[in-house]
């Protein structure tokens, strides 16, 4: 594995420094800092480059609380996890280190095990929680990119008949931004969230809208304004405010409420002289008070068809001298402190889009509000199922193990790694030389090939192989599952399974075998499975058999309805129903999703069993009106070949889709075209999990 996460070592004691490099300097790159000061230079130099920091608490220069607080200060500890390693371990002092943002907390004297688990552990719960920021931030980005189309095109009419350039708007924005994020640095008096930025600088967007309505030729008239003409220009911005008032249905929304704001009050001025309302200090909201100062700062750095564009030292000078009329002293000083940015930023391509780290924070504290809390809710809950299933694998005696292909490790559980004489945790298992020992690269490749090849609808391998237990080889079963991400496109991630020995767990041994061949929901078989017995009946007696296919109809509804844990419900009455109303020597099965098979012995005729089954199958189950489509083959009719059975099935249950559903068919002749007579478009419609040029069973298998 490449060395390129980076974990900082901030610890006074070279020996300390020394022990935790050991542990952890084979996977990752190693910064050591001798005390606090150190170490905050370090974070500086690296930024998020750094995974990890692992902190000692009492140092000279700079403690360990120290670095925490100047960690707060720059907003780093929301980027990089910080344990803290300490001999004090007092309930508060334990507490405090919590209060401070630490990830994990780890006493001293400490196992080695302990720490390298602890760091690999909070070190990809990170990189799971950067992830699902990031996919959150997307999101979010696109709604917001669409609702600043909508005000950017809104706003360029209004220059457009302003005869202004159409960067007026983009330049307060920009410039909203910057100051609103320079004035929460500076002081608390104003506790804006990313958030409220964000919105106040979008908002921006509309502080003219107002002008609209004012006469073309006042608006563009080169010359000085009467004051008839001025009273008429400065009504645009109560015209603006009532035009946003007048949005009945939206008045709840903090969007419309700040750009009302903004609109109405943009003209006022520190000192009560300005316009509408002659409103005084800070009875103009933050929001107006920082686009007037904008929008003034742009008005006199730009051209205009009654004046020409001055420096922007000039304008500086003009409004901090109140050339512009009085503005909040605070306000002045953001604009003195994020003057000489300005003009870069004004360059910048693309001033709308809102850089990364903006974003990120912003989507980290949308997280953290009411809307979004479910995603670290949904965090918690899986960091909770990690600690679960290290507790009982800590207590089981048995050989566990967990894969991962990124980053490549193998886990084995506590009395596993003890019975193999092997470490709990593997890095890059391919090229470990204990675990080609122990398997062979042969063996190694064979199951990691095997589990990369299974489906997730028949994700568990078995692979029989031999292990060197103490001195002896004894044979064991691996029987492993499969893993891929849960959002599509699902991707391989590795696997988790157990070995067992042979000779010492015959009843184990079955239970194992049963999850192999077994749908876990249902208990029904699964399909691969149900086809290997299936074939070996129809080569052995020469009996008629009938294979049944059939599918819920609308079920997505009742997911959709009533959730998720209702439609399993539905699944797992059908399994019943199923058992119920089969004979010992039937096969049935799970195919996969809302689909079910049957494979029946019959006599001559076919038709009274299936009406039967059919019946006792659909019905109600609480509001949900359970209904199946039903496609059936005989071995009389098609053939003695499985496959063939099975396409005769499915393509009986699409002529049934077709015709309306809630019915059962047998196949026959007219059928057999079904699937390539229908239009690709049409089969969308109809069956989204029915590729248009290859036989359904082509995919189900
Ligand atoms: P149709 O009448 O055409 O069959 O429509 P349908 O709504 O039944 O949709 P279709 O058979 O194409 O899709 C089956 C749906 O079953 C898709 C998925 O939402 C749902 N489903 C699949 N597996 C499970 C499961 O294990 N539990 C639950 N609750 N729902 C599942
Ligand atoms: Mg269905």
């Amino acid at each position: 594995m490449s060395k390129e996460q980076k974990i900082l070592i901030v610890d006074d004691s070279e020996m300390n420094r020394a022990i935790l490099a050991d542990i952890l300097g084979g996977e990752y790159e190693i910064i050591e800092a001798e005390n606090g000061v150190e170490g905050v230079a370090n974070i500086q130099k690296y930024g998020v480059e750094i995974s990890l920091v692992l902190l000692d608490v009492v140092m000279p220069q700079m403690d360990g609380f120290g670095v925490l607080e100047m960690m707060h200060q720059h907003r780093w500890i929301e980027d990089i996890p910080v344990i803290m390693i300490s001999s004090e371990s007092g309930s508060a002092f334990v507490e405090r280190a919590y209060e401070m943002g630490v990830s994990d907390f780890i006493s001293r004297p400490f196992d080695a095990l302990v720490v390298h688990r602890r760091v690999v552990n909070t070190i990809l719960l990170y990189a799971k929680q950067k992830r699902l920021i990031s996919m959150v931030a997307e999101q979010i980005y696109e709604k917001e990119q669409q609702s600043s189309l909508m005000i950017d095109i809104l706003s360029h009419i209004v220059e457009f008949r302003n005869g202004e350039s159409g960067l007026h708007v983009r330049h307060v924005h920009m410039l909203t931004e910057l100051l609103l994020n320079r004035l929460v640095q500076m002081t608390d008096r104003y506790p804006l969230t990313h958030q409220d930025i964000a919105l106040i600088s979008t908002a921006s967007a509309l502080h003219d809208i107002g002008k609209i309505s004012i006469d073309e030729a006042i608006l563009n008239k080169p010359g000085r304004l009467t004051d008839a003409e001025f009273k008429i220009m400065k009504s645009h911005s109560r015209i603006g405010a009532e035009m946003l008032k007048g949005l009945a249905d939206y008045q709840g929304e903090p969007l419309v409420r700040t750009a009302y704001e903004i609109c109405r009050w943009h003209h006022e001025r520190y000192d009560g002289r300005g316009y509408p309302d002659g409103l005084k200090g800070d009875e103009i909201p933050i929001s107006a008070q920082i686009v007037a100062i904008a929008d003034v700062y742009d008005a006199l750095t730009s051209e205009r068809v009654y004046k020409s564009a001055y420096s922007h030292e000039t304008a500086i000078r003009m409004i901090l001298n109140g050339e512009c009329g009085a503005f909040n002293p605070l306000v002045l000083d953001c604009l003195t402190e994020v003057s000489p940015h300005i003009q870069e930023e004004m360059l910048r391509e693309a001033p709308m889009r809102a850089n990364e780290q903006e974003m990120s924070n912003l989507t980290r504290e949308m997280m953290q509000s009411e809307d979004l809390a479910i995603s670290a809710r949904t965090l918690q809950l899986l960091e909770r199922e990690r600690e679960k299933y290290t507790f009982f694998a800590a207590m089981s005696q048995e050989i566990q193990f967990e894969y991962n292909i990124s980053p490549p490790m193998l886990t084995l559980s506590p009395w596993g790694a003890e019975r193999l004489g092997m470490s709990e945790l593997i890095m890059d298992p391919a090229n470990d030389p204990q675990v080609m020992k122990l398997l062979g690269r042969k063996v190694w490749e064979e199951v990691v090939e095997l589990l990369h090849h299974a489906a997730p609808e028949d994700p568990v391998i078995q692979y029989d192989l031999k292990l060197r237990i103490g001195g002896d080889l004894r044979w064991h079963r691996v029987v492993a599952r499969a893993m891929w991400s849960p959002d599509e496109p699902r991707e391989y991630q590795g696997a988790i399974g157990k070995a067992i020995d042979i000779h010492d767990s015959r009843l184990r041994l079955e239970d194992l075998e049963r999850a192999a061949t077994h749908d876990a929901m249902t208990g029904l078989l699964n399909h691969a499975s149900a086809r290997k017995l299936i074939v070996d009946r129809l080569d052995g007696e020469k009996h008629n058999y009938a294979l049944v296919i059939f599918d819920l109809d609308h079920f997505k509804d009742a997911n959709d309805t009533y959730g998720h844990m209702f439609g399993d419900e539905v699944l797992k009455l059908m399994a019943d129903k199923l058992r119920q109303s089969v004979r010992g020597t039937d096969i049935a099965a799970r195919v996969g999703g809302d689909e079910f098979l049957l494979f029946i012995r019959y006599l001559d005729d076919a038709t009274p069993i299936i009406t039967r089954i059919f019946g006792a199958l659909i019905g109600q189950y609480e509001e949900f009106t359970i209904s199946v489509s039903m496609g059936v083959s005989t071995t009389q009719s098609v053939s003695r070949d499985y496959d063939d059975l099975f396409r005769a099935a499915d393509q009986a249950l699409y002529a049934v889709k077709r015709s309306g559903r809630g019915q059962f068919r047998f196949y026959d002749e007219s059928m057999s075209q079904m699937l390539s007579v229908i239009s690709p478009i049409d089969r969308e419609e109809d069956s989204a999990d029915t590729q248009p040029e290859t036989a359904t069973t082509d995919n189900k298998e």
